[in-house]
């Protein structure tokens, strides 16, 4: 027979050792808890140095309200906090803290020597304490705030210890950390420093300048702003262009009331508004604010914060979704185009006239097609600027067309007269405001895509083969084919899939001639094979898209004038007119006033 069980108490350093545990993981979550305790106490500036990755010493100095030497002297029990009173606070949390854990889980694993000076106080008081004894307090000269000394982490704990990474990894934690938290507060001044070396040094700014300082992103070319609000919910920060779009989620930062939260719903809700402008495995960079009632967030899920509940997160979802897309969409880079990143950076392309007497410049709005004047240095007046960033896309454009052909833009008709085809790529087309050239490919990319996205599934328009065409894919390509089956048929193809890997096709959409069957099908393949995992919602675009492409004229391609015409007709009638999916512009305009300017140059 066993003894009897002996039941007691732990010693409290001993308990506080286990919490800790959940708390205090490695040396970043003892600079995050105490940066959160900096910024609760109002800080304005904050100084984080570590040395060995934090092992041998994590250094936080802030100019915030300090503390008493009352306040010193409990702040290292379990449970001690100034910032809830009642159980019914948790439901109304406003700090960044609130569980009186953190001091007194690192005070159980590390030396801890805390200076404070309260405001208004004449004195300041540090306070030293090891793990297992009574910590002491003496009087100090400082300034206002508090300084928090953390020596020899984890150095009762071996097995902790022996956990931690290598010093590149764990000072990498830290200062993904120090980023998170500095992207939450722009207003306040964060430096860090590694062994003495400044790695950061963030000024106090506002969140873009804050954003392009601490993730070094050009926040003039690369940020869109993003802001919405419904029912309660604000939505404000920055999104990144297309072209910045990472392969992992390391520049994605959702802050909740000032805290940092993952959220993989949110994120796919901003993901989704790039649509396709992302290319396989990239994710868009975003540093995001939402602001609720914090009576309407449940932060009490998780010891680390990490996770939060709030309520209506559907309506949250769409809210987000719809500042992201209204921000794509006013920048002109318009979902359902693949971006093109230089396009989509610099929109103002300048072009050489050849004919032009002094072998000027015009600058040419790429989205837009619009011709901006430009002045003798090439720039263009202030004005035309301001006009320029606050077109809304596409509605005005399909409106500038409207005009340009003095018809409602749905009734179009071209004449024929008024259509010339140049070369073997160009289309220009003579209006009563000027000219407008138009570019075959991506023009004729554009009418494709849009037709066979407006197709539906029970009329796919398909065209039937007689005798079905057999062909044998490569296995990864029909694989391939199988995950895309459904979206096929959705555009007119017909196909069986054997158990030997081998393709019928019964049928293709109308625009694929006879004898190209096999091609357009494979060609299409190995444009999805980069397109890789796709929601659901994106493929059928996807599969559009590599279909306009395989389809479409091509650039030497020769178009009789009645292809020409029913083009150009085609084009503007499209609901998106200006760009190919692929995103290449599809025709630009040249105003008869802007001829006569540069002729009479
Ligand atoms: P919590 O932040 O959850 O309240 P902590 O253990 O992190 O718990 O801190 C305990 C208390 O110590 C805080 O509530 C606060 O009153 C005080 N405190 C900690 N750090 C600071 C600081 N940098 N400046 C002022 N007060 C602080
Ligand atoms: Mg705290």
């Amino acid at each position: 027979m066993s003894d009897l069980a002996q039941i007691h108490i732990l010693p409290e350093h001993i308990a506080n050792q286990i919490a800790a545990g959940e708390v205090v993981q490695r040396p970043e979550s003892v600079v995050k808890e105490l940066v959160e305790n900096a910024i609760d106490a109002g800080a304005t500036a904050i100084s984080i140095g570590v040395k060995d990755a934090g092992r041998q010493l994590i250094h936080i100095i802030d100019n915030g309200s300090g503390m008493s030497r009352a306040d010193l002297q409990v702040c290292l029990q379990r449970h001690s906090t100034s910032k809830i009173t009642t159980s019914s606070d948790l439901f109304d949390i406003r700090t960044l803290g609130f569980r009186g854990e953190a001091l007194a889980s690192i005070a159980a694993i590390a030396d801890v020597e805390i200076r404070s000076r309260r405001i208004n106080e004449d004195t300041g008081w540090v306070l030293t304490a090891r793990p297992g004894m009574a910590p002491e307090t003496k009087p100090i000269g400082m300034d206002t705030g508090t300084q928090i000394f953390v020596r020899n982490l984890f150095y009762n704990v071996p097995a902790r210890r022996k956990f931690l990474k290598s010093d590149l990894t764990e000072f990498r934690y830290i200062s993904e950390s120090v980023q998170k938290l500095a992207l939450s507060k722009p207003s306040v001044r964060i430096t860090l420093t590694n062994d003495g070396v400044v790695v950061l040094d963030a000024k106090p700014t506002d969140l873009q300048t804050r954003i392009s300082d601490v993730l070094a992103i050009n926040a003039q070319q690369h940020l869109l702003a993003v802001s919405g609000t419904e029912a309660g919910v604000t939505v404000s920060g920055f999104i990144g262009m297309p072209s910045i779009s990472r392969q992992s989620r390391s520049g994605q930062f959702f802050f909740l009331n000032g805290r940092s939260i993952v959220s993989r719903q949110l994120a796919h809700a901003i993901a989704s508004a790039y649509e396709h402008l992302l290319d396989a495995g990239h994710h868009p960079v975003f540093v995001i604010n939402i602001e609720v009632n914090p009576q309407h967030v449940d932060v009490n899920v998780h010891p680390q914060k990490h996770e939060v509940k709030f309520e209506n997160e559907r309506a949250v979802y769409l809210l987000v979704q719809k500042a992201a897309t209204d921000a794509l969409m006013s920048s002109s880079v318009v979902p359902a185009f693949v971006g093109n990143l230089s396009l989509a950076s610099q929109p103002l392309q300048s072009i050489h006239l050849q004919h032009s007497p002094d072998g000027s410049q015009m600058l040419v709005n790429r989205f837009t097609g619009e011709i901006l004047p430009t002045t003798s240095s090439g720039i263009p007046p202030v004005q035309s600027w301001s006009k320029q960033t606050t077109t809304q896309f596409p509605a005005s454009v399909r409106q500038g067309y409207a005009q340009l052909f003095a018809q409602p833009d749905t009734t179009t008709t071209v004449q024929n007269t008024n259509v010339m085809v140049v070369g073997s790529q160009f289309i220009v087309v003579a209006t009563h405001e000027g000219i407008s050239v138009i570019n075959q490919q991506p023009a004729h990319e554009r009418v494709l895509y849009e037709r066979v996205l407006a197709r539906s599934a029970s009329e796919p328009s398909a065209q039937s083969l007689l005798f079905a065409v057999r062909i044998t894919l490569a296995p990864s390509r029909s694989l391939l084919l199988k995950e895309f089956l459904d979206e096929f048929q959705d555009i007119g193809f017909r196909l069986e899939i054997g158990a030997d890997g081998t393709i019928d096709i019964h049928a293709v959409p109308s625009e694929v001639f006879a004898g190209n069957e096999e091609r357009t099908l494979d060609s299409m393949l190995q444009t999805l094979e980069v397109a890789g995992r796709l929601p659901k919602e994106q493929r059928k675009e996807r599969v559009a898209v590599a279909f306009a492409a395989q389809q479409s004229v091509k650039k030497s391609d020769k178009i009789s004038q009645e292809e020409a015409v029913q083009l150009v007709h085609d084009l503007f009638q499209c609901s998106v007119a200006h760009l190919s999916p692929r995103g290449q512009a599809t025709y630009i305009n040249i105003s008869n006033s802007e001829l006569l300017t540069r002729l009479t140059q």
